[in-house]
């Protein structure tokens, strides 16, 4: 894998796709820095070799050019990150983009355009594609969050630039990581996978039971399987038509030898809301009228005594409804779970949406051993797909 460690990059022009696809509030000022400062260590690199950086990025949903989603908006913030001034092109290709390319010297950094100002971008159009890449001598992709799309700047750039590619650094620790748990994890490695429904986990699940030896089932999707093998769930989220594939999936695991772990009791409440009235219940003998919004006591237990025997995690997906107070209780307890094994030792990967979300609230992410950065990217990822921008790069 040519990561930018393969390369010194002194005298030459690093053409860097980045993901600084950043919330900004009303008056364009950045709310959340993390995506700049994780393209830090690469950008700082390639600087220290003696090189120079562009940096291209999309923001936003824009149709056509809108100033509000002009990238001119973060240069500020960027600056501030990196501690070096940043140089700015208001197109992303062309005669601006190319002279500014051009008089670049090395220690400098110049930042392009929204490249979804132009609609050949999502199109993963050829002739933008070369146009991008008269900017660099070597292109860099480091944007996992837009790995999944086969995008010019991600994908179709690259082969303007044969074997001058390589990863950066957080790209290559987004594959690492997913390598560390799909391929060479350490035994035993437990997957914990929650949130709504079975029916957008499937793929997941089908991909990784060659890969674990324990499986958690939580959130809204255990009901499906509790209820497939005659439990009473009473009005807890169900998906009817994939009772089948929930016995199916059992059954699976069972010629895999993967322990599957569903709770075995619950936090039910009278309504989908935080005021409801709540009790306690046997997973099994959910009351008519009630619906399990979390996992119970009993089954934070079972979880974390799982979680303190493995050796390598992978979460995916909340315990309950972790958006409202009273039903966050399993899953603040899964990520103490998750951080005291990683603590003692274990590699622990959380991906994919409500679980990146969820560790952040709670405070966890620097607790457990990777918090991904792409949503899409890592549940594709973990559907075992191979992403276009990765295979670009390896071709
Ligand atoms: P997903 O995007 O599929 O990972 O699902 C995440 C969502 O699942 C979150 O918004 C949770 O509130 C929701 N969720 C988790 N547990 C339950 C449950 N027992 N009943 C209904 N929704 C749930």
């Amino acid at each position: 894998m040519q990561t930018i460690d393969n390369f010194n990059f002194e005298n030459k022009k690093a053409l860097i796709r980045v993901d600084f696809n950043v919330p900004l509030d009303d008056n364009y000022k950045v709310t959340d820095n993390t995506r700049i400062v994780a393209a830090k260590p690469t950008i700082i690199k390639i600087l220290e070799d003696g090189g120079s950086c562009v940096l291209m990025s999309h923001l936003g949903r824009p149709k056509g050019v809108q100033e509000e989603f002009s990238l001119r908006h973060i240069v500020n913030a960027v600056e501030d990150v990196l501690g070096v001034e940043v140089l700015f092109s208001g197109n992303c290709i062309g005669s601006e983009a190319e002279q500014m390319a051009e008089n670049l010297k090395p220690g400098q950094i110049l930042l392009l355009e929204n490249l979804r100002f132009h609609e050949e971008e999502k199109q993963g159009d050829e002739a933008f594609s070369e146009k991008l890449s008269r900017l660099g001598d070597i292109y860099v992709n480091d944007a996992f969050g837009t790995a999944h799309r086969a995008h010019a700047s991600t994908t179709v750039v690259a082969k303007f630039f044969d074997s001058n590619k390589c990863f950066g650094y957080l790209l290559a620790k987004e594959i690492e990581s997913i390598k560390k748990v799909m391929e060479s994890g350490e035994k035993p490695v437990t997957a914990i996978l929650g949130g709504a429904k079975v029916s957008s986990k499937i793929t997941i699940i089908d991909n990784i039971l060659d890969a674990i030896d324990h499986l958690i089932i939580g959130g809204g999707m255990a009901y499906t399987f509790i209820k497939a093998q005659g439990g009473s769930i009473g009005n807890s989220l169900v998906e009817d038509d994939k009772q089948q594939l929930a016995l199916d999936i059992l059954e699976q695991a069972k010629a895999k030898n993967v322990q599957v772990h569903l709770p075995v009791d619950v936090i039910i409440a009278d309504a989908f809301s935080n005021d409801a009235h709540t009790d306690t219940s046997d997973i099994n003998a959910i009351p008519d009228g009630w619906m399990g919004l979390d996992v119970g006591p009993n089954s934070e237990g079972l979880f974390a005594q799982v979680i303190s025997d493995s050796k390598t995690i992978l979460w995916n997906g909340p315990l309950g409804v972790f958006e409202m107070d009273n039903f966050a209780k399993g899953t603040i307890a899964l990520g103490y779970a998750i951080a005291n094994a990683t603590e003692d030792g274990a590699f622990s990967l959380v991906g994919g949406g409500d679980s990146v979300a969820a560790v952040k609230q709670f405070g966890f992410q620097d607790k457990v051993s990777y918090v991904s950065t792409g949503g899409g990217a890592m549940l594709e990822s973990l559907e075992g797909k191979t992403l276009p921008g990765i295979a670009a790069i390896l071709e």
